[in-house]
């Protein structure tokens, strides 16, 4: 199976970005960001968040699954309901880059990830994909955007979707969740040696696209 896998910090674009490359190219697009999404809205809706020893002890009671429709979108599934929509918030955001930094919520995620990507050609975006995920995979790219352009996209979109944020917040929150991200213990964010860096800032949507998909096609 081919496996190609994204990696980069919140909003650089991976994950419009890596649907659009997956749709071309025709492999099956996973977002590895729903799922640790979905443990922080259980543990947000148990009111468990702030405590890592709850926390872990919730994985045993809940079940997590990707399910994707015959285009490729993917929903992820709580318990067996749909949240695919719920765990798009600045709250949920915030706890999964929380709940991402326990290890046994790593490990919980890890055999669901690498099963698909056995059975399947993928592109797959998070943050450890290449460094732990898929170590194997194909293809390595880190898709990267200056901290300032990535919040204003990701501020243009909560606004497009009528929610009431301001721009300092949302930025705030990009380097927030860049700290945390890139200084946790385990799987911080980082590139491989092999990572073909990509920065997206001066990019449009479509030349991004290109970009991925030309690296990718210059892999296989
Ligand atoms: O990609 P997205 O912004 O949806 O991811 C939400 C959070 O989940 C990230 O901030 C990160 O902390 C965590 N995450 C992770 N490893 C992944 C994907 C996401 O730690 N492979």
């Amino acid at each position: 199976m081919i496996n190609v896998a994204i990696d980069g910090p919140a909003g650089a674009g991976k994950s419009t970005i890596a649907k659009a490359a997956a749709k071309e190219l025709g492999y099956i697009y996973v977002d590895t960001g729903a799922l640790y999404r979905t443990i922080a809205l259980s543990a947000v809706r148990l009111g468990v968040i702030n405590s890592t020893e709850d926390t872990v002890k919730m994985l045993d009671t809940i079940s997590v699954k990707l399910g994707f429709s015959q285009e490729g979108t993917q929903c992820v599934y709580l318990n067996g309901e749909d949240v695919s929509d719920l765990i798009r918030t600045p709250e949920i955001s915030m706890g999964a880059s929380k709940v991402s930094a326990i290890p046994q919520v790593r490990t919980f995620l890890l055999d669901l990830q690498r099963n698909i990507a056995e059975e399947n050609n993928v592109i797959m975006d998070g943050r450890d994909i290449a460094t732990v995920v898929l170590p194997d995979a194909i293809c390595k790219i880190f898709l990267f955007a200056s901290p300032e352009c990535r919040a204003k996209r990701r501020y243009d979109e909560l606004i497009a979707k009528g929610e009431q944020v301001n721009y300092e917040d949302v930025l705030d929150d990009v380097n927030q969740r860049d700290y945390q991200d890139s200084h946790r213990e385990i799987a911080p964010l980082r590139p491989t040696d092999e990572s073909v860096m990509a920065d997206t800032s001066s990019l449009t949507l479509k030349q991004s696209i290109n970009l991925v998909v030309n690296i990718i096609k210059e892999k296989i």
